[in-house]
């Protein structure tokens, strides 16, 4: 289940070396190339799946364990202060490669970053009624 022109299926399945943080039958964790901050890591199934509408429920399951597993190990080794677990999905999202991936952002006092987004100020009507279409 890969796909050749994919970038990050070549480099979970090692035909091109990364910095690997961790690795298992299943996934590999590797350092971020332009990270947002000191240890920005990326989780990557070996197996080819674009987004998370695409990932499999077992796959899915196993990489929430392993982000819990990296949060923790990294935060005792790394002595962050905070952490962000980001996950893009579609180009609109900010999603700029195509294999799902989930970073891992270690964040530090006064790290300078922002992660964020405007806040709307939504009537209550409106609130209601979005509430309705996901959940109608
Ligand atoms: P996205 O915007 O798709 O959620 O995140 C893609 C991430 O992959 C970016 O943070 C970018 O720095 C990282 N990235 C892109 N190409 C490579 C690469 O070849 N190697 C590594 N280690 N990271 C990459
Ligand atoms: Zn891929």
């Amino acid at each position: 289940m890969r796909d050749d022109n994919c970038i990050f299926c070549k480099i979970a399945n090692g035909d091109i070396p990364s910095k690997a943080l961790y690795e298992d039958d299943d996934f590999k964790v590797i350092l971020d190339l332009g990270p947002a901050t000191k240890g920005h890591a990326l989780i990557l199934p070996k197996n080819h799946y674009a987004n998370i509408y695409k990932l499999p429920d077992e796959a899915a399951s196993k990489v929430m364990l392993l982000a819990k597993k990296m949060t923790i190990r990294m935060t005792e080794k790394l002595n962050c202060d905070g952490f962000n677990l980001v996950q893009n999905n579609g180009e609109d999202a900010g999603q700029t490669v195509f294999h799902f991936h989930l970073h891992l952002i270690p964040r530090y006092k006064n790290d300078g970053q922002t992660l964020g987004w405007k806040s709307m100020e939504p009537t209550p009507e409106e609130l209601e009624d979005i509430r309705k279409i996901i959940t109608e």
